[in-house]
This record gives structure tokens, sequence and C-alpha cells, in this order.
């Protein structure tokens, strides 16, 4: 039975989560050393489809900073976390941009924005 060891990152407690195949079946998967049920939602969901919030900043013009933060409104795959930061490296955008503006509709049809995550004048 293999077993994969994962730290939960959904609060800062950070535990250290052992996630290993169920043999009973009864669930796929078995999660140890979670403090609280989002640590095992956390836990499975790392085995079987891994997401991850994206942040970053793009380009801005006539703005007092030369890069905006910017950051998905929700979960992206993790394994298009590259392909999400090449179409936002070629973006720019000018001012004003008002926090929570989206820059980026739909990335890579994952039903996912990118938005702004702060104001700029
Ligand atoms: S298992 Fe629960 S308490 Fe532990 S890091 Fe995850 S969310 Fe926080």
């Amino acid at each position: 039975m293999s077993c994969k060891e994962i730290i939960c990152i959904v609060c800062p407690m950070g535990c250290h989560l052992q996630v290993a195949e169920n043999p009973n079946m009864e669930e796929v998967y078995e999660v140890a050393g979670n403090k609280c049920p989002r640590g095992k939602v956390y836990g499975i969901n790392e085995m079987v489809n891994p997401t991850r919030v994206l942040t970053t900043t793009i380009k801005i013009e006539n703005a007092p900073l030369k890069r905006l933060p910017v950051k998905t409104n929700g979960v992206v795959p993790k394994d298009k976390i590259f392909q999400c930061m090449e179409v936002i490296n070629k973006v720019k955008v000018a001012s004003p941009v008002n926090m929570g503006d989206v820059i980026v509709s739909n990335i890579l049809n994952t039903g996912v924005d990118i938005v702004a995550s702060r104001s700029m004048r």
C-alpha cells in the first residue's frame, strides 16, 4: 500500500497528512494526521485533482507601480499553472484598475477569472 506525505495548506496549522490508498475500498483514500475535516478533503483532492489559487503580478501602465497584483478568483488545476502564467505574462493593463476587476476572463476555459488584488490609479 503506497502512502504519500502531504502538508495541508488550507490553514496555517500546516498539518502533516499521510494519504494512503484504502485497502477495504469503502473510500478510495484514507487520510491521517489531519486535525480537522478540511484536511481530509484537501488530502484526497491532492491525490485525485490537485488545484491551486494562483497569485502573481501583471504589467500596468500609467500607475505608480510597474506591476499590478492579481490572483485567480477560484482554484485552477495544478498542471495548468504554467499555461496560465504564459497567458498572464502577455497581458498589460492601464490604470485606473479597481480591486476585483476581471483582467482575464475564464482563463484556459477553467471557469476561473484572473482579477486585480488591489486598486491602482
Ligand atoms: S488539517 Fe485542518 S487544522 Fe490541519 S492544516 Fe489542514 S485545515 Fe488546518
